[in-house]
Protein backbone atom coordinates (compact mmCIF):
# COMPACT_ATOMS: atom_id res chain seq x y z
CA UNK A 1 0.00 0.00 0.00
CA UNK A 2 1.74 3.43 -0.85
CA UNK A 3 2.73 5.57 2.05
CA UNK A 4 2.15 2.20 4.52
CA UNK A 5 5.12 0.90 6.32
CA UNK A 6 5.15 -2.50 7.81
CA UNK A 7 6.04 -2.30 11.63
CA UNK A 8 9.37 -3.68 12.41
CA UNK A 9 8.74 -6.94 14.51
CA UNK A 10 12.11 -6.75 15.76
CA UNK A 11 12.02 -3.57 17.39
CA UNK A 12 10.51 -3.32 20.96
CA UNK A 13 7.52 -1.15 21.04
CA UNK A 14 7.59 2.42 22.62
CA UNK A 15 5.65 0.58 25.75
CA UNK A 16 8.17 -2.13 26.01
CA UNK A 17 10.98 0.27 26.29
CA UNK A 18 8.97 2.36 28.54
CA UNK A 19 8.16 -1.13 30.55
CA UNK A 20 11.87 -1.83 30.88
CA UNK A 21 13.01 1.51 31.73
CA UNK A 22 10.44 1.91 34.81
CA UNK A 23 11.39 -2.27 35.96
CA UNK A 24 14.99 -1.44 35.81
CA UNK A 25 14.71 2.09 38.07
CA UNK A 26 12.61 -0.32 40.43
CA UNK A 27 15.14 -2.95 40.34
CA UNK A 28 18.19 -0.61 40.82
CA UNK A 29 16.80 1.00 44.00
CA UNK A 30 15.63 -2.28 45.37
CA UNK A 31 19.34 -3.46 44.49
CA UNK A 32 20.91 -0.53 46.24
CA UNK A 33 18.37 0.52 48.63
CA UNK A 34 17.31 -2.88 49.76
CA UNK A 35 14.26 -2.91 52.28
CA UNK A 36 15.12 0.71 52.99
CA UNK A 37 12.95 1.18 49.11
CA UNK A 38 9.56 1.33 48.95
CA UNK A 39 6.56 2.03 47.26
CA UNK A 40 4.16 4.56 48.02
CA UNK A 41 0.80 3.71 46.34
CA UNK A 42 -2.48 5.08 46.65
CA UNK A 43 -4.31 2.02 45.39
CA UNK A 44 -6.32 4.70 43.06
CA UNK A 45 -7.25 4.34 39.61
CA UNK A 46 -3.57 3.99 37.79
CA UNK A 47 -2.23 2.11 40.94
CA UNK A 48 -2.06 -1.29 39.38
CA UNK A 49 0.63 -0.98 36.57
CA UNK A 50 3.76 0.51 39.17
CA UNK A 51 2.80 -2.07 41.94
CA UNK A 52 2.85 -4.94 39.33
CA UNK A 53 6.22 -3.90 37.86
CA UNK A 54 7.50 -3.67 41.19
CA UNK A 55 6.14 -7.31 42.16
CA UNK A 56 7.52 -8.37 39.42
CA UNK A 57 11.23 -7.06 40.72
CA UNK A 58 10.41 -8.56 44.24
CA UNK A 59 6.52 -9.39 45.84
CA UNK A 60 8.57 -8.25 49.34
CA UNK A 61 9.30 -4.26 48.63
CA UNK A 62 7.50 -2.59 51.37
CA UNK A 63 4.10 -0.96 49.73
CA UNK A 64 3.28 2.12 51.70
CA UNK A 65 -0.53 2.96 51.64
CA UNK A 66 -2.37 5.50 53.61
CA UNK A 67 -5.70 5.06 54.66
CA UNK A 68 -6.87 8.75 55.70
CA UNK A 69 -10.21 7.33 57.29
CA UNK A 70 -11.66 8.73 54.89
CA UNK A 71 -11.25 6.28 51.51
CA UNK A 72 -14.09 5.37 49.87
CA UNK A 73 -14.72 1.28 50.57
CA UNK A 74 -13.80 0.30 47.36
CA UNK A 75 -10.35 1.65 47.40
CA UNK A 76 -10.17 -0.86 50.59
CA UNK A 77 -11.41 -3.91 48.79
CA UNK A 78 -9.59 -2.76 45.38
CA UNK A 79 -6.13 -2.87 48.02
CA UNK A 80 -7.01 -6.15 49.00
CA UNK A 81 -7.82 -7.79 45.37
CA UNK A 82 -4.47 -6.52 43.98
CA UNK A 83 -2.74 -7.75 47.25
CA UNK A 84 -3.77 -11.08 46.58
CA UNK A 85 -3.24 -10.99 42.93
CA UNK A 86 0.03 -9.58 42.91
CA UNK A 87 1.24 -11.83 46.10
CA UNK A 88 2.83 -8.76 47.57
CA UNK A 89 3.98 -9.72 51.00
CA UNK A 90 4.39 -6.67 52.75
CA UNK A 91 1.47 -4.04 52.19
CA UNK A 92 1.45 -1.45 54.92
CA UNK A 93 -1.39 0.45 56.18
CA UNK A 94 -0.54 3.83 57.54
CA UNK A 95 -3.00 5.73 59.60
CA UNK A 96 -3.25 8.86 61.07
CA UNK A 97 -2.33 9.68 64.93
CA UNK A 98 -5.11 9.11 66.97
CA UNK A 99 -4.81 11.58 69.04
CA UNK A 100 -4.30 14.47 66.75
CA UNK A 101 -7.16 13.95 64.81
CA UNK A 102 -9.12 13.41 68.09
CA UNK A 103 -7.56 16.95 68.97
CA UNK A 104 -7.40 18.68 65.54
CA UNK A 105 -10.39 17.09 63.70
CA UNK A 106 -12.89 15.56 66.18
CA UNK A 107 -16.30 16.05 64.16
CA UNK A 108 -14.07 14.37 61.18
CA UNK A 109 -14.90 17.73 58.82
CA UNK A 110 -11.67 19.25 58.94
CA UNK A 111 -11.49 18.88 54.98
CA UNK A 112 -14.47 21.22 54.45
CA UNK A 113 -12.45 23.92 56.89
CA UNK A 114 -8.84 23.96 56.20
CA UNK A 115 -8.32 20.74 53.24
CA UNK A 116 -4.57 21.80 53.85
CA UNK A 117 -4.49 20.92 57.40
CA UNK A 118 -6.58 18.22 57.25
CA UNK A 119 -4.22 16.45 54.78
CA UNK A 120 -1.34 17.39 56.74
CA UNK A 121 -2.95 15.11 59.64
CA UNK A 122 -4.09 12.21 57.60
CA UNK A 123 -2.01 12.12 54.66
CA UNK A 124 1.60 14.19 55.05
CA UNK A 125 2.56 13.48 58.70
CA UNK A 126 1.91 9.99 58.50
CA UNK A 127 3.77 9.52 55.30
CA UNK A 128 6.77 11.54 56.67
CA UNK A 129 6.64 9.43 59.70
CA UNK A 130 6.10 6.24 58.11
CA UNK A 131 9.47 7.36 55.49
CA UNK A 132 11.71 8.31 58.07
CA UNK A 133 13.33 4.82 58.06
CA UNK A 134 13.56 4.68 54.16
CA UNK A 135 16.58 6.27 51.73
CA UNK A 136 14.20 5.56 48.55
CA UNK A 137 10.73 5.50 47.57
CA UNK A 138 9.04 5.08 44.47
CA UNK A 139 5.43 6.77 43.36
CA UNK A 140 2.90 6.34 40.52
CA UNK A 141 3.39 10.20 39.60
CA UNK A 142 3.08 11.33 36.08
CA UNK A 143 3.28 13.92 33.54
CA UNK A 144 0.53 13.80 31.55
CA UNK A 145 -2.07 13.91 34.58
CA UNK A 146 -1.71 17.51 35.25
CA UNK A 147 -0.21 20.69 34.37
CA UNK A 148 1.31 21.03 37.57
CA UNK A 149 2.66 17.31 37.16
CA UNK A 150 4.53 18.48 33.91
CA UNK A 151 7.91 19.15 35.22
CA UNK A 152 8.56 16.33 37.18
CA UNK A 153 11.52 13.72 36.64
CA UNK A 154 11.88 9.75 36.82
CA UNK A 155 14.84 10.80 39.39
CA UNK A 156 14.73 13.30 42.26
CA UNK A 157 15.92 13.95 45.64
CA UNK A 158 13.60 14.53 47.81
CA UNK A 159 14.56 15.84 52.18
CA UNK A 160 17.81 13.40 51.32
CA UNK A 161 15.93 10.70 50.15
CA UNK A 162 15.78 9.33 46.58
CA UNK A 163 12.27 9.98 44.89
CA UNK A 164 11.74 8.09 41.67
CA UNK A 165 8.96 8.41 39.33
CA UNK A 166 9.25 5.25 37.16
CA UNK A 167 5.75 6.09 34.94
CA UNK A 168 6.74 10.09 34.65
CA UNK A 169 7.06 9.84 30.90
CA UNK A 170 4.20 7.02 30.37
CA UNK A 171 0.43 8.16 29.07
CA UNK A 172 -2.37 7.23 29.90
CA UNK A 173 -3.12 5.25 27.22
CA UNK A 174 -0.12 2.92 27.83
CA UNK A 175 -1.33 2.85 31.03
CA UNK A 176 -4.30 1.23 30.21
CA UNK A 177 -2.75 -0.94 27.35
CA UNK A 178 -0.24 -2.45 29.98
CA UNK A 179 -3.08 -3.03 32.72
CA UNK A 180 -4.84 -4.85 29.68
CA UNK A 181 -2.01 -6.60 28.77
CA UNK A 182 -1.80 -7.75 32.10
CA UNK A 183 -5.30 -8.66 33.04
CA UNK A 184 -4.76 -6.32 35.86
CA UNK A 185 -8.29 -5.55 37.90
CA UNK A 186 -9.37 -1.89 37.19
CA UNK A 187 -10.47 0.17 40.85
CA UNK A 188 -13.98 -0.55 40.40
CA UNK A 189 -14.94 3.68 40.47
CA UNK A 190 -13.26 4.20 37.35
CA UNK A 191 -15.90 2.67 35.45
CA UNK A 192 -18.10 5.61 36.88
CA UNK A 193 -16.23 8.31 35.72
CA UNK A 194 -13.16 8.66 38.56
CA UNK A 195 -9.97 8.83 37.00
CA UNK A 196 -8.11 9.92 39.98
CA UNK A 197 -9.36 8.66 43.23
CA UNK A 198 -8.22 10.44 46.67
CA UNK A 199 -10.81 10.50 49.94
CA UNK A 200 -14.89 10.41 49.25
CA UNK A 201 -14.87 13.80 50.45
CA UNK A 202 -12.86 15.79 48.00
CA UNK A 203 -12.99 13.43 45.00
CA UNK A 204 -15.67 14.09 42.24
CA UNK A 205 -15.93 12.32 38.64
CA UNK A 206 -13.98 13.77 35.74
CA UNK A 207 -15.92 15.03 32.78
CA UNK A 208 -14.76 14.61 28.85
CA UNK A 209 -11.74 17.16 28.54
CA UNK A 210 -10.98 17.51 31.45
CA UNK A 211 -7.40 16.48 33.35
CA UNK A 212 -7.64 12.99 35.26
CA UNK A 213 -7.17 15.01 38.80
CA UNK A 214 -9.72 17.56 37.70
CA UNK A 215 -12.09 15.68 40.30
CA UNK A 216 -9.76 16.22 43.40
CA UNK A 217 -10.68 19.10 45.48
CA UNK A 218 -13.23 20.54 42.67
CA UNK A 219 -14.11 24.50 43.29
CA UNK A 220 -11.00 24.87 45.52
CA UNK A 221 -7.37 26.00 44.76
CA UNK A 222 -6.14 22.89 46.32
CA UNK A 223 -4.44 20.53 43.12
CA UNK A 224 -1.93 17.89 45.57
CA UNK A 225 -2.64 16.91 48.71
CA UNK A 226 1.29 18.22 50.24
CA UNK A 227 2.90 14.58 49.39
CA UNK A 228 4.80 16.09 46.20
CA UNK A 229 5.47 19.50 46.91
CA UNK A 230 8.44 20.68 44.98
CA UNK A 231 11.64 19.43 46.25
CA UNK A 232 14.80 19.94 47.78
CA UNK A 233 15.09 23.70 48.20
CA UNK A 234 17.47 25.75 47.58
CA UNK A 235 17.65 29.48 48.27
CA UNK A 236 20.44 31.14 46.48
CA UNK A 237 17.85 32.69 43.42
CA UNK A 238 14.86 33.80 43.78
CA UNK A 239 11.70 32.41 42.49
CA UNK A 240 11.57 34.32 38.81
CA UNK A 241 9.34 37.50 38.56
CA UNK A 242 6.75 37.88 35.79
CA UNK A 243 7.72 41.15 35.02
CA UNK A 244 11.61 40.14 34.18
CA UNK A 245 12.23 39.38 30.74
CA UNK A 246 15.22 37.65 31.71
CA UNK A 247 13.83 34.66 33.24
CA UNK A 248 10.98 34.28 30.44
CA UNK A 249 12.82 31.04 28.75
CA UNK A 250 13.95 29.55 31.91
CA UNK A 251 10.37 29.26 32.41
CA UNK A 252 9.46 27.96 29.17
CA UNK A 253 7.09 30.87 28.89
CA UNK A 254 6.15 33.78 26.92
CA UNK A 255 7.60 34.92 23.49
CA UNK A 256 10.70 33.14 23.64
CA UNK A 257 9.44 30.05 24.04
CA UNK A 258 9.55 28.62 20.31
CA UNK A 259 13.76 28.65 21.40
CA UNK A 260 12.99 25.85 23.41
CA UNK A 261 10.01 23.73 22.37
CA UNK A 262 10.09 21.06 24.79
CA UNK A 263 10.80 22.98 28.01
CA UNK A 264 8.71 21.22 30.49
CA UNK A 265 10.44 23.00 33.33
CA UNK A 266 7.77 25.38 34.55
CA UNK A 267 3.86 24.74 32.83
CA UNK A 268 2.49 27.37 35.15
CA UNK A 269 2.65 31.21 34.43
CA UNK A 270 5.04 32.76 36.46
CA UNK A 271 2.84 34.29 39.30
CA UNK A 272 1.36 30.98 40.11
CA UNK A 273 4.61 29.01 40.01
CA UNK A 274 5.31 27.72 43.51
CA UNK A 275 7.58 29.60 45.63
CA UNK A 276 10.54 26.60 46.07
CA UNK A 277 12.74 25.62 43.00
CA UNK A 278 13.21 22.10 42.63
CA UNK A 279 16.71 20.42 42.56
CA UNK A 280 17.12 20.67 38.56
CA UNK A 281 15.66 24.42 38.62
CA UNK A 282 18.41 25.36 40.80
CA UNK A 283 21.49 23.77 39.09
CA UNK A 284 19.80 25.78 35.90
CA UNK A 285 19.44 28.89 37.68
CA UNK A 286 23.24 28.72 39.07
CA UNK A 287 24.39 28.24 35.44
CA UNK A 288 22.37 30.54 34.12
CA UNK A 289 23.80 33.42 36.69
CA UNK A 290 27.52 32.27 35.77
CA UNK A 291 27.06 32.50 32.12
CA UNK A 292 25.78 36.00 32.68
CA UNK A 293 28.35 37.10 35.34
CA UNK A 294 30.50 35.67 32.97
CA UNK A 295 29.52 38.03 29.58
CA UNK A 296 28.89 41.11 31.96
CA UNK A 297 32.39 40.76 33.12
CA UNK A 298 34.98 38.93 30.49
CA UNK A 299 35.66 39.55 26.75
CA UNK A 300 36.08 37.69 24.19
CA UNK A 301 34.58 35.02 25.42
CA UNK A 302 34.06 31.20 23.37
CA UNK A 303 32.48 28.11 24.89
CA UNK A 304 34.11 24.54 24.00
CA UNK A 305 31.95 22.09 22.91
CA UNK A 306 33.42 18.36 22.73
CA UNK A 307 30.32 17.31 21.49
CA UNK A 308 29.28 15.34 24.71
CA UNK A 309 26.56 15.50 26.85
CA UNK A 310 27.94 17.81 28.95
CA UNK A 311 29.36 20.58 26.72
CA UNK A 312 25.20 19.84 25.21
CA UNK A 313 24.06 20.71 28.58
CA UNK A 314 25.93 24.20 28.81
CA UNK A 315 25.14 25.13 24.82
CA UNK A 316 21.42 24.55 25.92
CA UNK A 317 21.84 26.30 29.15
CA UNK A 318 23.73 29.18 27.31
CA UNK A 319 21.05 29.41 24.98
CA UNK A 320 18.64 29.93 27.96
CA UNK A 321 20.72 33.04 29.32
CA UNK A 322 20.96 34.94 26.43
CA UNK A 323 17.35 33.67 25.23
CA UNK A 324 18.11 31.94 22.44
CA UNK A 325 21.56 33.37 20.49
CA UNK A 326 24.24 32.84 21.97
CA UNK A 327 26.54 35.65 21.97
CA UNK A 328 30.12 34.47 21.30
CA UNK A 329 31.92 31.76 19.33
CA UNK A 330 31.49 27.76 20.11
CA UNK A 331 35.03 25.95 19.71
CA UNK A 332 35.06 22.33 18.66
CA UNK A 333 39.06 21.75 19.11
CA UNK A 334 39.19 18.83 16.33
CA UNK A 335 42.07 16.08 16.49
CA UNK A 336 40.65 14.50 13.62
CA UNK A 337 39.96 11.54 15.47
CA UNK A 338 36.46 12.11 16.72
CA UNK A 339 33.76 9.20 16.20
CA UNK A 340 31.44 9.51 12.44
CA UNK A 341 28.35 9.70 14.67
CA UNK A 342 30.33 12.46 17.21
CA UNK A 343 31.03 14.86 13.54
CA UNK A 344 27.05 14.00 12.03
CA UNK A 345 25.61 15.48 15.80
CA UNK A 346 28.35 18.27 15.14
CA UNK A 347 27.25 19.37 11.86
CA UNK A 348 23.74 18.75 12.40
CA UNK A 349 23.41 21.21 16.09
CA UNK A 350 25.77 23.97 14.77
CA UNK A 351 22.96 24.29 12.19
CA UNK A 352 20.07 23.56 14.21
CA UNK A 353 20.89 26.17 17.40
CA UNK A 354 22.80 28.73 14.96
CA UNK A 355 26.15 28.31 16.50
CA UNK A 356 28.58 30.66 15.52
CA UNK A 357 30.89 27.27 15.44
CA UNK A 358 35.24 27.79 15.26
CA UNK A 359 36.40 24.31 14.50
CA UNK A 360 40.19 24.68 14.24
CA UNK A 361 42.47 21.37 13.32
CA UNK A 362 44.63 20.79 16.60
CA UNK A 363 48.14 20.54 16.81
CA UNK A 364 49.86 16.98 15.51
CA UNK A 365 51.18 14.39 18.39
CA UNK A 366 54.66 14.84 17.62
CA UNK A 367 54.21 18.61 19.10
CA UNK A 368 52.89 17.69 22.69
CA UNK A 369 55.36 16.44 25.78
CA UNK A 370 57.09 13.05 24.89
CA UNK A 371 57.19 12.08 28.07
CA UNK A 372 53.66 11.62 28.20
CA UNK A 373 52.12 8.38 28.24
CA UNK A 374 50.80 7.74 24.69
CA UNK A 375 46.70 8.15 25.49
CA UNK A 376 47.72 11.17 27.72
CA UNK A 377 49.35 12.32 24.12
CA UNK A 378 46.29 12.71 22.41
CA UNK A 379 44.62 14.25 24.89
CA UNK A 380 47.35 16.70 25.06
CA UNK A 381 47.02 17.72 21.20
CA UNK A 382 43.17 19.37 23.07
CA UNK A 383 45.26 21.33 25.50
CA UNK A 384 47.51 22.43 22.30
CA UNK A 385 44.46 23.15 20.53
CA UNK A 386 43.53 25.51 23.21
CA UNK A 387 46.16 27.25 23.54
CA UNK A 388 46.00 27.65 19.92
CA UNK A 389 42.67 28.83 19.26
CA UNK A 390 42.56 31.13 22.43
CA UNK A 391 46.38 32.73 21.09
CA UNK A 392 44.52 33.07 17.39
CA UNK A 393 41.37 34.79 18.03
CA UNK A 394 42.20 36.80 21.46
CA UNK A 395 39.64 34.74 23.88
CA UNK A 396 40.16 36.47 27.50
CA UNK A 397 37.73 34.09 29.30
CA UNK A 398 36.82 29.73 27.93
CA UNK A 399 33.45 28.41 28.90
CA UNK A 400 34.41 24.59 29.69
CA UNK A 401 31.54 21.78 30.51
CA UNK A 402 33.49 20.00 33.20
CA UNK A 403 31.80 19.06 36.10
CA UNK A 404 33.35 18.25 39.81
CA UNK A 405 31.99 14.82 40.60
CA UNK A 406 34.00 13.27 37.20
CA UNK A 407 37.72 13.13 38.54
CA UNK A 408 39.34 14.06 41.18
CA UNK A 409 41.49 16.91 39.57
CA UNK A 410 38.11 18.65 38.59
CA UNK A 411 36.82 18.63 42.33
CA UNK A 412 39.79 21.08 42.86
CA UNK A 413 38.63 23.83 40.21
CA UNK A 414 36.97 27.10 40.76
CA UNK A 415 33.79 28.33 38.73
CA UNK A 416 35.62 31.16 37.70
CA UNK A 417 39.26 30.07 37.39
CA UNK A 418 42.61 32.31 36.58
CA UNK A 419 44.97 30.60 34.09
CA UNK A 420 48.15 31.49 32.93
CA UNK A 421 48.42 32.76 29.19
CA UNK A 422 49.56 29.08 27.56
CA UNK A 423 46.79 27.64 29.37
CA UNK A 424 48.76 26.42 32.52
CA UNK A 425 46.92 26.06 35.97
CA UNK A 426 48.52 26.64 39.10
CA UNK A 427 45.72 24.50 41.53
CA UNK A 428 47.79 26.06 45.02
CA UNK A 429 47.19 30.11 43.81
CA UNK A 430 43.03 29.56 43.10
CA UNK A 431 40.55 32.37 44.25
CA UNK A 432 38.25 31.26 47.05
CA UNK A 433 34.61 30.84 45.98
CA UNK A 434 32.84 30.63 49.34
CA UNK A 435 28.98 30.83 49.76
CA UNK A 436 29.40 30.41 45.78
CA UNK A 437 30.51 34.28 45.82
CA UNK A 438 31.93 34.22 42.57
CA UNK A 439 35.26 36.37 41.81
CA UNK A 440 35.05 37.46 38.45
CA UNK A 441 36.99 40.52 38.54
CA UNK A 442 40.41 39.78 37.20
CA UNK A 443 43.17 41.68 36.07
CA UNK A 444 43.48 42.74 32.58
CA UNK A 445 45.02 40.41 30.78
CA UNK A 446 44.17 37.47 32.85
CA UNK A 447 43.08 34.51 30.88
CA UNK A 448 40.15 32.53 32.88
CA UNK A 449 38.30 29.43 32.19
CA UNK A 450 34.25 29.62 33.45
CA UNK A 451 32.94 26.12 34.53
CA UNK A 452 29.12 26.60 34.66
CA UNK A 453 28.42 22.95 35.22
CA UNK A 454 31.08 22.40 38.03
CA UNK A 455 28.18 22.11 40.87
CA UNK A 456 26.34 19.19 38.56
CA UNK A 457 26.74 15.47 38.69
CA UNK A 458 26.43 13.33 36.02
CA UNK A 459 23.18 12.08 36.95
CA UNK A 460 21.86 15.90 37.30
CA UNK A 461 23.08 16.15 33.57
CA UNK A 462 20.87 13.44 32.03
CA UNK A 463 17.90 13.64 34.34
CA UNK A 464 18.44 17.45 32.95
CA UNK A 465 18.62 16.14 29.60
CA UNK A 466 15.67 14.10 29.49
CA UNK A 467 13.90 16.95 31.11
CA UNK A 468 14.25 19.38 28.37
CA UNK A 469 14.47 17.15 25.76
CA UNK A 470 18.09 18.05 24.81
CA UNK A 471 19.99 15.88 21.95
CA UNK A 472 22.69 14.03 22.38
CA UNK A 473 25.25 11.86 19.94
CA UNK A 474 23.48 8.07 19.73
CA UNK A 475 26.61 6.69 21.11
CA UNK A 476 25.72 7.32 24.57
CA UNK A 477 22.70 4.45 23.94
CA UNK A 478 23.47 0.84 23.78
CA UNK A 479 24.42 -1.15 20.14
CA UNK A 480 25.44 -4.43 20.38
CA UNK A 481 25.33 -4.41 23.93
CA UNK A 482 27.93 -1.69 24.41
CA UNK A 483 27.32 2.09 24.93
CA UNK A 484 29.92 4.99 25.45
CA UNK A 485 29.23 6.63 28.77
CA UNK A 486 32.35 9.49 28.71
CA UNK A 487 32.65 10.41 24.70
CA UNK A 488 36.23 10.80 23.67
CA UNK A 489 38.45 10.05 20.55
CA UNK A 490 39.21 6.98 18.76
CA UNK A 491 41.61 4.96 20.13
CA UNK A 492 41.83 6.52 23.48
CA UNK A 493 37.67 5.77 24.78
CA UNK A 494 36.42 2.71 25.39
CA UNK A 495 32.15 1.58 24.83
CA UNK A 496 31.35 -0.73 28.27
CA UNK A 497 28.88 -3.35 28.77
CA UNK A 498 25.44 -1.46 28.97
CA UNK A 499 21.72 -2.38 27.56
CA UNK A 500 20.68 1.34 28.61
CA UNK A 501 18.96 2.52 25.25
CA UNK A 502 17.04 5.17 26.40
CA UNK A 503 17.76 8.03 28.82
CA UNK A 504 15.36 6.59 31.14
CA UNK A 505 17.39 3.36 31.20
CA UNK A 506 20.40 5.60 31.20
CA UNK A 507 19.04 7.34 34.73
CA UNK A 508 18.47 3.81 35.74
CA UNK A 509 21.81 2.36 35.20
CA UNK A 510 23.47 5.49 36.73
CA UNK A 511 21.13 5.20 39.60
CA UNK A 512 23.16 1.74 40.22
CA UNK A 513 26.13 1.72 39.38
CA UNK A 514 29.68 1.90 41.50
CA UNK A 515 31.66 2.28 38.23
CA UNK A 516 33.65 5.80 37.51
CA UNK A 517 32.11 7.69 34.13
CA UNK A 518 36.08 8.12 32.74
CA UNK A 519 36.55 4.57 33.40
CA UNK A 520 36.68 4.16 29.52
CA UNK A 521 39.23 6.84 28.79
CA UNK A 522 42.81 5.10 28.07
CA UNK A 523 44.40 7.83 29.67
CA UNK A 524 43.11 7.90 33.15
CA UNK A 525 44.63 4.44 33.37
CA UNK A 526 47.90 4.88 31.88
CA UNK A 527 49.75 6.63 35.17
CA UNK A 528 48.39 7.73 38.64
CA UNK A 529 49.41 11.34 38.08
CA UNK A 530 48.51 12.23 34.13
CA UNK A 531 45.19 13.74 34.70
CA UNK A 532 46.57 16.07 37.28
CA UNK A 533 50.03 16.73 34.57
CA UNK A 534 47.45 17.06 31.80
CA UNK A 535 45.00 19.92 33.86
CA UNK A 536 48.38 21.52 35.44
CA UNK A 537 49.68 21.61 31.21
CA UNK A 538 46.19 23.34 29.88
CA UNK A 539 43.88 20.31 29.42
CA UNK A 540 40.40 20.99 30.46
S1 LIG B 1 -8.14 14.52 50.57
FE1 LIG B 1 -9.70 15.60 51.72
S2 LIG B 1 -10.39 14.20 53.31
FE2 LIG B 1 -8.52 13.37 52.44
S3 LIG B 1 -6.98 14.08 53.82
FE3 LIG B 1 -7.08 15.59 52.19
S4 LIG B 1 -8.58 17.12 52.80
FE4 LIG B 1 -8.75 15.36 54.17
Amino acid sequence: MPGYTAPDETKPTPLARRTISAQNLLRAAWAEHGTRFAIVSSFGADSAVLLHLAARVDPRIPVLTLDTEKLFPATHRYRETLTAQLGLTDVRLLKPDAVTVATRDPLGLLFDQDPDACCAIRKVDPLASALAGFTAWANGRRRDQADTRRGISSVEAEDGRVKLSPLADWSADEIEAYRLAHDLPAHPLVDQGYKSIGCMSCTTPVQAGEDARAGRWRGLEKTECGLHQAAPVVTLFPTPKPSNPSQVSISGSGDRVSHFPQVQSSPLPAAERPERLTDLDALEAQSIFIFREAFARIRPLALLWSLGKDSNVMIWLARKAFLGEIPFPVAHLDTGLEFDEAYAFRDKYAKEWNLNLIADSCPPIEATDPTLPPGARVAARKSLGLAQTVERYGFSGIFAGIRRDEQATRAKERVFSPRGLDGTWDVRDQPPEFWDQFNADFPPGTHIRIHPLLHWTELDIWRYIEREGIPVCELYFSKNGKRFRSLGEKGITEPFPSEASTIAEVIAELAATRTSERAGRTMDHESEDVFERLRAGGYL
